[in-house]
């Protein structure tokens, strides 16, 4: 399978060894817990990338807006070779966690799916003859990490219950399928334009301009929503990541997932027509008058250079 039919969400420690894919009934024989010599040794190294839930979590337990977050504590990648926008936590200059501690992490409760799964890791493929994606799961075993060598013994599916990680990809399910549809039909659809890219970052991760952007008369001039559902898009955060999944769906893959207002495309477009026919007027205004006093001072200069004549 190409590496165009397959998300793979990077382990949160920027590891040079190669993992082994595994399902979820298969066992793994690992145990973290406050008394490891390795305390804190993967979050001292960390490469987390963000998923749109993650954030939520994050910001909200800071008690930030999203583009506070996002400045704070996020360093921007790019997911693809077409400049789609990732997102990773941000870490100090030895690559330390911010949010790592001596007692361990400090958001704990909200960490990250990539720091739920270590040392596994989730993968999305997605057969070019199937119609929806399979999850599957890799297992990294690094030299540093002694939670290998604990007698704990657990399935994969228990370690992400335990983990608190089926709500987390349960949430994000659908923006992997967004980004794997997008990596597997990228070159037919061609690179996506800048605007698309924009909508993707602030629907995928600055949820609070996100917000501004669909309660702006714009938006409601042109989509087709209840009042119930711009009711519930003003105040719950998940509601509107699930919005922003149906928007980067009808941007990127043309998919009508949210209804358009009768006529509003081509007042848009008359709207738009009426802007740049007057912004032609101004330009042409504009240029008659620098040309009029263009004339005028050189003709009183021809006066001036007559009357000293001489
Ligand atoms: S968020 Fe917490 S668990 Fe994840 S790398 Fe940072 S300190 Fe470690
Ligand atoms: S056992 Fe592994 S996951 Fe736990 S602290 Fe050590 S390096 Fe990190």
């Amino acid at each position: 399978m190409s590496d165009d039919n397959k998300f793979e969400f990077e382990l949160p420690y920027n590891s040079p060894v190669l993992p082994v894919r595994l399902e979820l009934e298969d066992d793994l024989k690992f145990r973290c817990h406050r008394g490891v010599s390795c305390w804190n040794k993967c979050c001292s190294h960390a490469d987390v990338t963000l998923a749109p839930y993650d954030i939520i979590r994050l910001k909200d337990r800071l008690g930030m807006d999203t583009s506070e977050f996002l400045k704070k504590h996020t360093v921007p990648f790019q997911l693809d070779a077409h400049g789609v926008p990732g997102l990773k936590l941000r870490t100090d200059d030895d690559a330390a966690c911010l949010f790592m501690q001596e007692e361990g992490c400090s958001v704990y409760t909200d960490r990250p799916t990539a720091c739920r799964y270590y040392p596994s890791g989730v993968l999305s493929m997605k057969a070019v003859d199937e119609a929806t994606d399979e999850m599957h799961f890799l297992l990294v075993k690094e030299d540093h990490c002694k939670g290998h060598e604990e007698d704990q013994m657990q399935t994969i599916a228990e370690y992400r219950k335990d983990q608190g990680v089926e709500e987390y990809d349960d949430l994000n399910r659908e923006w992997y399928q967004i980004i794997l549809k997008k990596k597997s039909t990228g070159p037919a659809i061609g690179k996506p334009s800048e605007m698309s890219l924009q909508m993707f970052f602030m629907a995928s991760y600055d949820m609070d301009r996100f917000r501004r952007f669909v309660m702006s008369d714009a938006f409601i001039k042109m989509y087709d929503l209840t009042d119930e559902e711009y009711e519930q898009l003003e105040k719950d955060d998940i509601a509107l990541m699930k919005f922003g999944f149906r928007l980067m769906k009808q941007v990127f893959f043309g998919e009508l997932t949210i209804k358009e207002r009768e006529g509003a495309w081509e007042k848009r477009v008359e709207e738009r027509r009426e802007i740049l026919e007057y912004r032609r007027q101004a330009e042409i205004a504009e240029h008659q008058r620098k040309q009029e006093e263009a004339r005028k001072a050189a003709l009183e200069s021809g006066s001036e250079s007559e009357g000293t004549d001489h």
